[in-house]
């Protein structure tokens, strides 16, 4: 028994290849394959436009005029996005430690923001249940404690995510997802005086969760708004319009 427990420790929580250091739950090519992503673009989060020299999603800026900033720690494109997605079913604190790797450029970026709180973007209850714990607020939780900045839970899920069991956001159509805007709300006890915030989810795909959340916590007064995702995925364009 105890050996197969000790054999299982030693399979890739990724790829489920050997992995010849217990104290590891990734193998090296799995650990090499997250793709560290680059600055992203203060108005639209997408990772290309520095490539570009211009912003993609201009009308972007607009839309979520509270932004003021954003920042990533992974490009989820794969193999590595496999990876990350592993962890976000399957996290564990040995696993965090492999996946949520702090350096002090994160922290003199973070600090800059001169926010005041961290701030995780709720997820579905029914998820939490199924993944025992929500990674969004795994993150919030790291930055906080890496930052000395509270973390906040100021939002509530939109009332369709208590109510019903609608698909994953992920699964949606984009056109399902234009019709059906979600709502976050600010839960006003709890603001507090804040003014200036984190906003942290784990993965940003279309930017349409975090742009929501942000328009939530602009009704409750807070002025300004950094985002922070542990991913974010190159949009593709031809398929989103
Ligand atoms: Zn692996
Ligand atoms: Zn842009």
């Amino acid at each position: 028994m105890a050996s197969l427990m000790f054999s299982l420790l030693w399979v890739c929580n990724s790829c489920g290849g050997r992995l010849s250091d217990n104290n590891a739950l990734l193998c090296p090519a799995c650990l090499q394959a997250i793709h560290p992503a680059p600055p992203l673009c203060p108005s639209c989060g997408s990772p290309v436009c520095d490539r570009l020299g211009k912003c993609e999603s201009p009308w972007l800026a607009e839309e979520s005029s509270l932004i003021r900033s954003y920042a990533a720690l992974y490009l989820l494109i794969e193999p590595g996005y496999s990876v990350l997605r592993a962890w976000k079913k399957r996290g564990s604190p040995i696993f965090d430690r492999q996946i949520l790797r702090w350096d002090e450029e994160t922290r003199r970026k973070l600090l800059e923001t001169q926010a005041q709180a961290i701030v995780p973007i709720p997820q579905q209850i029914k998820r939490s249940w199924k993944l025992g714990r929500s990674p969004a607020e795994v993150i919030a939780r790291w930055l906080s404690k890496n930052t000395a900045l509270p973390m906040r839970r100021i939002l509530r899920p939109p009332s369709r995510w208590l109510a019903g069991q609608p698909p994953r956001q992920a699964q949606r159509s984009v056109q399902e997802r234009m019709e059906n805007p979600l709502r976050f709300k600010a839960i006003e006890s709890r603001i507090g005086g804040l003014t200036q915030v984190i906003l942290v989810d784990d993965f940003m795909t279309s930017g349409r969760t975090i742009k929501a959340a942000s328009q939530a916590l602009g009704k409750a007064g807070i002025g300004r708004v950094d985002v922070f995702c542990l991913g974010v995925r190159p949009r593709l364009r031809r398929l989103e319009e």
